[in-house]
């Protein structure tokens, strides 16, 4: 019999030659930032919880008593009968935090950025997208039917070139990540801002690493940046630092009335379950009322890479926040060190492409409210140790 599938066989075996494949790995998640993977219990450096709000029991005591009574399934798209009174209460909870006049929900982060997207602009718009942009704003870029002009990363000059060439159509739009997860840098936020505001485009900013994180209330970089009343659409995720599931938008009631109307991957997708909204609600207010967790949280982060820094780590001189990598380049280096690090004690995300480009592997170490400052620096301690034997034994 002829299989129509034999080119998948075919196209997996370079992947694994080249040691691209991704491994699926279970992991047993424990609380205090451990985790458990084929029995060994592990120091997790590797989750986005960086607030250890996904463990908070008093967030988890919240959603459970949201499943009681409304179950665990929505069991509709919102607009159909699945926003229930914990939808509602969560937007407002959003649009209130980030200090906007409303918010709207999505299945993910993922989701909220191609449906805003395409929602915004369409065939005969232009849109502008860094190169090194989540994967998600790429989708949304592509998906929106506009022209798409890739400029290279964070260089102005470059968009500028861009928006000068297409003052022309209907509509301009740029997207870009607050803080790019892969390299730990921010946007630069300010200038993107003047330039959108200069050629007449909306400027979109994804804050998914950066929300609970940075800024005096944890906004994230464009409360940082001192720029959130020049941003028009904030894109944000409830999965990260708010430790729970789903994606979200807030800027204006006309722009959260289209996205209702038109982001179709909200629409025509079931509302997030009742008791994930009713968890990151509790979470949005602890982070309100508890700043000294990010507060430790980047300061611990600030002196474990200035730790790696003295070592002569390769990890961006610029970087900031609580995801620290160090690039190691050849795919099967990044892979033995995080194997070793295993070892140690220590789970800690190997990065290879096409999530980067090629030639910079890295290991992406990621720093949690739940890690105290002793687990950090044996972690660093391992990693003098251990990562100039793992790369000299491969060249
Ligand atoms: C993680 C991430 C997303 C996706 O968010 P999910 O809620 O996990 O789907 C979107 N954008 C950026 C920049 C991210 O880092």
């Amino acid at each position: 019999m002829s299989d129509r599938l034999d080119w998948l066989a075919e196209a997996l075996d370079p992947l694994r030659r080249q040691g691209l494949i991704r491994r699926r790995r279970r992991v047993k998640p424990l609380t205090d930032g451990y985790c458990k993977i084929d029995g060994r219990r592990l120091w997790n450096f590797a989750s986005n919880d960086y607030l250890n709000l996904a463990h908070d029991p008093r967030v988890i005591e919240t959603a459970r008593s949201a499943a009681q009574i409304a179950g665990v399934g929505a069991t509709a798209s919102p607009l159909v009968s699945g926003r229930t009174d914990w939808h509602a209460r969560l937007e407002q909870r959003l649009a209130e935090f980030e200090g906007q006049e409303a918010a709207v929900l999505f299945p993910s982060g993922y989701a909220a950025n191609l449906g805003t997207i395409s929602a915004l602009v369409g065939r005969g718009d232009v849109v502008f997208c860094d190169r090194l942009n989540h994967a998600s704003l790429v989708d949304g870029c592509r998906l929106s039917g506009a022209k798409l002009r890739v400029y290279r990363h964070n260089r102005l000059e470059k968009l500028r070139c861009e928006l000068e060439k297409w003052a022309g159509p209907r509509r301009r739009l740029i997207v870009t990540d607050s803080l790019f997860s892969m390299d730990a840098l921010a946007a630069p936020l300010p200038q993107l801002c003047r330039l959108a505001e200069r050629y007449d485009a909306v400027l979109l900013i994804d804050e998914a690493h950066a929300t609970g994180i940075f800024g005096n209330h944890g906004r994230g970089l464009a409360e940082l940046m001192a720029v959130e009343d020049q941003v028009s659409v904030r894109v944000g995720t409830l999965s990260k630092a708010i430790g729970s599931m789903g994606g979200f938008v807030t800027g204006s009631r006309d722009l959260i009335d289209w996205l209702w109307n038109r982001a179709q991957t909200q629409m025509f997708s079931t509302a997030l379950p009742p008791a994930v909204c009713a968890a990151a609600c509790k979470s949005i207010e602890i982070i309100m009322q508890e700043p000294d967790r990010r507060e430790r949280l980047l300061s611990r982060a600030e002196s474990f890479r200035l730790r790696l820094r003295d070592c002569e780590f390769s990890t961006p001189a610029d970087g900031i926040g609580p995801i620290v990598p160090i690039i190691l380049n050849e795919p099967g280096s990044a892979v033995m060190a995080a194997d070793e690090l295993e070892q140690q004690g220590f789970l800690v995300a190997s990065i290879r492409p096409p999530t980067v480009p090629r030639g910079t592997s890295r290991l992406r170490i990621t720093l949690s409210c739940a890690h105290h400052d002793e687990d950090v620096q044996r972690l660093a301690d391992i990693l003098v140790r251990v990562l100039p034997r793992t790369t000299t034994a491969l060249t």
